[in-house]
């Protein structure tokens, strides 16, 4: 913070597609799609002329026992991605990383949708869900929950305690209820990957027997000799963001569902940041023209639960969704005497800009435009980001869709990474800033996430800006 407090912040005025302006008049290119959340671009015509006609009707009104036109449109349409058509899954089926030991996933109905207002809530939702669901159900008295080592759902108390991040989370660990971790496939860093690095994303070389995964079926199955099994796995489906962009390789999602599943776990994706298009074609990209807008689906898995929040709104504003099955629902209802209610609800649940920008963004998103840009700026990534391995201080290059994380390191050959006290990820970023293109590092990894609209010329510009930054603070 004092770093922070003692440089002269960036002041940001403006924004148009994938650039910002700030106050001094400097243009900058918006390298992480301001924190993850803008999909479509900055002052986008159709988002804002939604906007100004429901600004002409209503702004807000509660949700807590009434309905509204744009947020009950918006719930249908988000029930209708979320349960994709059996052609569509077979287009994703048919990819080879969807394939495992050949059975099928059960294939929950989502047809239930809670509104609430960012990715924390939208997980807080989903565990207070399955919480009391498990409980109601008879699946458990004391639920208990696992996630991914070095998860990050959110930073209010019950997304805190579900995450495994220590510099986030270990200082609160007096206030937090118990949760339990299992191994992310963290390829590049894997102690069971005994492959020497090679200058290729690290998911494409390793060497191993899918030894993570067989740890994780231990775990479960040490949990049901305990005589309560977990009530629920909570996972970023294909990567892992705040993590350090750590990607999942082909077919991980898929065994560990299957895993969960049969220990009766429900299963929680949290697509805060992976859903609505981050995910791009991926392996999908061969067989489908219309790829799936939801990570877990790339895995041919269908989860209990999912959190949608940051691009919901196309990055305009906070409104985040939880969506559900019947049974969850239902395990809510009864007569008014036994308050079975769920006793859950926020001022701005619901809220019609936000539901009317979702709407417009959604059009957009599944507009054939967007699907060519989107596919175009993800093969353009594929190809371009390959110059980038000439640097020594680049470890790892993973990419998923239209999200890419590069992890710097001390040195290649042995992956030394960088003490974080180093500052490597934030002087890179620092120097990028100044060359006019924005992103935020996590830790030693540099990530882009670029807006849909990103031009060629822009996102050739976002790497070379990554590559003379590099080269500034390292050589
Ligand atoms: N889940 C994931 C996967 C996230 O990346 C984030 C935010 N980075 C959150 C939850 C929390 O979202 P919010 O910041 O909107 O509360």
């Amino acid at each position: 913070m004092r770093d922070w407090v003692q440089s002269e912040p960036i002041v940001i005025v403006e924004g148009n597609a994938a650039v910002l302006r700030d106050i001094k008049g400097r243009e900058y290119l918006d390298a992480n799609s301001s924190i993850w959340t803008n999909l479509h671009g900055h002052n986008h015509p159709k988002i804002n002329a939604a906007l100004r006609a429901q600004l002409k009707k209503i702004a807000h009104s509660s949700a807590l026992g009434l309905a509204s036109e744009p947020a009950a449109h918006l719930a249908k349409r988000l029930v209708k991605i979320a349960n994709p058509t059996a052609p569509e899954l077979q287009a994703v089926r048919a990819a080879p990383r969807a394939k495992s030991k050949g059975s099928q996933l059960l294939n929950p109905k989502l047809q239930k949708v809670f509104f609430s207002d960012d990715g924390s809530t939208a997980m807080e939702v989903a565990l207070k869900l399955a919480f009391e669901f498990s409980r109601r159900t008879g699946r458990s008295a004391k639920p208990k929950f696992v996630s991914l080592q070095g998860a990050y759902h959110g930073d209010t108390v019950g997304a805190v305690a579900l995450g495994h991040i220590d510099l986030f989370h270990k200082v609160y660990g007096p206030l937090l209820f118990k949760t339990d971790s299992v191994g992310a496939p963290y390829c590049y860093r894997c102690p069971f990957n005994r492959a020497k690095p090679e200058r290729a994303d690290a998911r494409e070389y390793r060497k191993c027997h899918w030894e993570c995964v067989g740890e994780l079926e231990q775990k479960f199955e040490a949990q049901k000799r305990r005589r309560n099994p977990y009530a629920a796995f909570m996972f970023e489906p294909l990567i892992q963001g705040a993590a350090g962009m750590i990607p999942q390789p082909a077919g991980w999602l898929h065994r560990v569902a299957e895993i969960a599943r049969g220990h009766g776990a429900l299963l929680i994706a949290d697509e805060v940041m992976t859903g609505l298009g981050r995910a791009g074609w991926g392996e999908a990209g061969t067989t489908s023209t219309n790829p799936p807008l939801l990570a877990c689906h790339h895995e041919g898995v269908q989860p209990d639960f999912i959190a949608l929040a940051k691009g919901l709104t196309g990055g305009y504003l906070p409104m985040a969704a939880t969506l559900t099955t019947r049974q969850v629902f239902d395990a809510f209802l009864g007569d008014y005497a036994e308050f079975k209610t769920f006793f859950h609800g926020h001022s701005y649940t619901g809220n019609q800009l936000g539901a009317a920008a979702s709407l417009a963004s959604l059009d957009i998103l599944q507009s054939q435009a967007s699907l060519r840009a989107r596919q175009n700026l993800e093969r353009f990534l594929q190809r371009e980001l390959k110059g980038l391995w000439a640097h020594p201080h680049i470890g790892d290059i993973r990419q998923v869709g239209l999200i890419v994380g590069i992890e710097l390191v001390r040195n290649w050959r042995t992956r030394e990474p960088f003490d974080l006290r180093e500052k490597a990820g934030i002087r890179v970023c620092e120097a990028m800033a100044k060359r006019g293109v924005l992103t935020r590092p996590i830790g030693n990894v540099i990530v882009l996430m670029p807006p849909y609209c990103t031009t060629t010329q822009q996102a050739r510009a976002m790497l070379t800006t990554v590559s003379s930054a590099i080269s500034e603070v390292f050589e």
